[in-house]
Protein backbone atom coordinates (compact mmCIF):
# COMPACT_ATOMS: atom_id res chain seq x y z
CA UNK A 1 0.00 0.00 0.00
CA UNK A 2 1.29 3.42 -0.76
CA UNK A 3 -0.29 7.05 -1.54
CA UNK A 4 -1.35 5.53 -5.40
CA UNK A 5 -3.67 3.12 -3.62
CA UNK A 6 -4.97 3.57 -0.30
CA UNK A 7 -8.24 4.83 0.27
CA UNK A 8 -8.31 7.20 3.20
CA UNK A 9 -11.22 5.32 5.11
CA UNK A 10 -8.56 2.65 5.54
CA UNK A 11 -6.36 4.74 7.11
CA UNK A 12 -8.95 6.14 9.62
CA UNK A 13 -10.40 2.49 10.06
CA UNK A 14 -6.63 1.17 10.83
CA UNK A 15 -6.19 3.79 13.51
CA UNK A 16 -9.34 3.39 14.99
CA UNK A 17 -8.89 -0.07 15.09
CA UNK A 18 -5.17 0.19 16.71
CA UNK A 19 -6.94 2.47 19.46
CA UNK A 20 -9.91 0.36 20.36
CA UNK A 21 -7.95 -2.60 20.26
CA UNK A 22 -5.18 -1.15 23.56
CA UNK A 23 -9.16 0.67 25.05
CA UNK A 24 -7.20 4.19 24.22
CA UNK A 25 -10.47 5.59 22.93
CA UNK A 26 -10.69 6.63 26.74
CA UNK A 27 -7.65 8.89 26.43
CA UNK A 28 -8.59 10.49 23.00
CA UNK A 29 -10.54 13.45 23.55
CA UNK A 30 -10.53 16.36 20.66
CA UNK A 31 -8.66 18.32 23.46
CA UNK A 32 -5.88 15.75 24.19
CA UNK A 33 -5.58 14.91 20.33
CA UNK A 34 -5.15 18.58 19.40
CA UNK A 35 -2.26 19.09 21.98
CA UNK A 36 -0.87 15.40 20.59
CA UNK A 37 -0.95 17.36 17.16
CA UNK A 38 0.91 20.47 18.05
CA UNK A 39 3.16 18.09 20.38
CA UNK A 40 4.37 16.00 17.46
CA UNK A 41 4.65 18.98 15.42
CA UNK A 42 7.24 20.76 17.35
CA UNK A 43 9.09 17.10 17.08
CA UNK A 44 9.31 17.66 14.10
CA UNK A 45 10.29 21.21 13.42
CA UNK A 46 12.87 19.94 16.58
CA UNK A 47 14.46 18.19 13.54
CA UNK A 48 14.92 21.50 11.74
CA UNK A 49 16.15 23.69 14.12
CA UNK A 50 18.66 25.92 13.05
CA UNK A 51 19.32 25.01 9.80
CA UNK A 52 18.74 27.34 6.97
CA UNK A 53 16.03 26.68 4.22
CA UNK A 54 18.80 25.86 2.00
CA UNK A 55 19.80 23.30 4.48
CA UNK A 56 16.53 21.55 5.21
CA UNK A 57 15.68 21.05 1.48
CA UNK A 58 19.13 19.08 1.19
CA UNK A 59 18.71 17.45 4.58
CA UNK A 60 15.11 16.47 4.12
CA UNK A 61 16.20 13.92 1.06
CA UNK A 62 19.04 12.39 3.18
CA UNK A 63 19.08 9.83 5.94
CA UNK A 64 19.11 9.90 9.11
CA UNK A 65 16.73 12.74 8.83
CA UNK A 66 14.47 11.54 6.38
CA UNK A 67 13.16 8.33 8.16
CA UNK A 68 13.37 10.52 11.59
CA UNK A 69 10.82 13.35 9.73
CA UNK A 70 8.69 10.20 7.88
CA UNK A 71 8.33 9.30 11.62
CA UNK A 72 7.17 12.66 12.49
CA UNK A 73 5.38 13.23 9.95
CA UNK A 74 3.24 9.93 10.66
CA UNK A 75 2.61 10.96 13.94
CA UNK A 76 0.89 14.18 13.36
CA UNK A 77 -1.31 12.60 10.84
CA UNK A 78 -1.96 9.34 12.85
CA UNK A 79 -3.55 11.92 15.54
CA UNK A 80 -5.56 14.20 12.64
CA UNK A 81 -6.60 11.47 11.26
CA UNK A 82 -7.67 10.19 15.12
CA UNK A 83 -9.25 13.05 15.68
CA UNK A 84 -11.45 13.53 12.50
CA UNK A 85 -12.42 9.86 13.93
CA UNK A 86 -13.40 11.20 17.42
CA UNK A 87 -14.97 14.34 15.88
CA UNK A 88 -16.60 12.55 13.24
CA UNK A 89 -15.43 14.67 10.73
CA UNK A 90 -15.38 13.74 6.87
CA UNK A 91 -11.51 14.55 5.89
CA UNK A 92 -12.03 14.80 2.48
CA UNK A 93 -14.94 17.04 2.40
CA UNK A 94 -12.75 19.14 5.14
CA UNK A 95 -9.83 19.57 2.53
CA UNK A 96 -11.64 20.52 -0.43
CA UNK A 97 -14.10 22.86 1.54
CA UNK A 98 -10.93 24.60 2.61
CA UNK A 99 -8.98 24.82 -0.75
CA UNK A 100 -12.44 26.30 -2.31
CA UNK A 101 -11.90 28.85 0.65
CA UNK A 102 -8.18 29.14 0.28
CA UNK A 103 -8.58 29.66 -3.67
CA UNK A 104 -11.11 32.66 -2.74
CA UNK A 105 -9.00 34.18 -0.36
CA UNK A 106 -5.75 33.52 -2.34
CA UNK A 107 -6.73 34.03 -5.79
CA UNK A 108 -3.69 33.41 -8.15
CA UNK A 109 -3.78 37.00 -9.47
CA UNK A 110 -2.86 38.22 -6.41
CA UNK A 111 -0.96 35.70 -4.48
CA UNK A 112 1.05 34.60 -7.27
CA UNK A 113 4.41 34.91 -5.62
CA UNK A 114 3.54 36.00 -3.02
CA UNK A 115 3.99 34.93 0.76
CA UNK A 116 1.33 37.54 2.18
CA UNK A 117 -1.56 36.84 4.22
CA UNK A 118 -4.41 37.37 2.62
CA UNK A 119 -5.30 40.20 4.45
CA UNK A 120 -2.35 42.00 2.89
CA UNK A 121 -2.72 41.39 -0.43
MG1 LIG B 1 6.90 11.73 17.37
Amino acid sequence: MNDSDTQLKKLKDRILDFAKAREWEQFHSPKNLSMAISAESAELMEHFLWQTAESSFKEVMNQPLRQKVTEEIADILIFAIEFANVAEIDITNAILDKMNKNGLKYPIEKAKGSSRKYTEL
